[in-house]
């Protein structure tokens, strides 16, 4: 199943997305603090045609003209935008190490650019995550589960529920920069990643002074 890193089905059905927030990797993602995600489009695939597929734009459609997987997202959110069709589903994994990756939550595809990158020197497709407001757990559990790191995990949805719901700042002090989603009673206690009830902003300061076991 985990195989290639951008998959579409057809809504209802949840398609998969692979995604790294690791230096080095191979595509410009990038997680933002609300609980949405940018997700970039893939390359064409390196042939004797295109030894660099880096030098290449992200292709809609394949050499045989039909729609790759980057076209097939495309396509979804301009049927959405046009309200033909419910945004796609997805199920988003996160590498955290070399074979590891853990579930973020089930997201909507809502909007996507295909734009010029000043950073690659061509064009890419850049695609817009929005988490999926599940409360019934069943419904974002992963195809794979049993994995601590997935429990761990703070889903998209519920992070997106407390940065919002603590207004974008540090509940102790009302920093607005690097913040943390912190489980209130501790994982390792016990406490839940997915229950919005259970996890609050902090800011780097408070959330290591609350890792030293010197305050709340
Ligand atoms: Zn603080």
């Amino acid at each position: 199943m985990l195989q290639r890193g951008m998959q579409f089905r057809a809504p209802p059905a949840h398609g998969i997305i692979l995604m790294s927030l690791r230096p080095g990797a191979p595509y410009a993602d990038s997680a933002n603090a609300d609980g949405t995600i940018w997700y970039e489009g893939h390359d064409v695939p390196r042939s004797v045609e295109h030894p660099n597929p880096k030098v290449v734009d992200q292709p809609r459609t394949n050499r045989a003209g039909r729609l790759t997987e980057n076209g097939k997202f495309a396509e979804s959110v301009e049927k959405y935008r046009e309200g033909l069709a419910p945004p796609a589903r997805f199920h988003v994994y996160e590498k955290v190490r070399d074979g590891i990756w853990v579930f973020r939550g089930a997201y909507l595809l809502t909007d996507y650019r295909f734009e010029w990158s000043t950073r690659e020197g061509r064009n890419v497709f850049r695609f817009f995550l929005e988490p999926a407001f599940e409360t019934d757990k069943a419904s974002w559990m992963p195809e794979r589960s049993g994995d601590v790191e997935f429990e761990r995990r703070i889903p998209g949805w519920v992070q997106a529920l407390v940065y919002k719901r603590d207004r974008g700042r540090c509940v102790k002090c009302g920093e607005t920069k690097n913040l943390h989603f912190d489980h209130i009673l501790p994982f390792s206690k016990g406490g839940s990643s997915s229950d919005p009830e259970n996890i609050q902003l902090l800011c780097a300061h408070h959330n290591l002074e609350k890792g030293a076991g010197f305050g709340g």
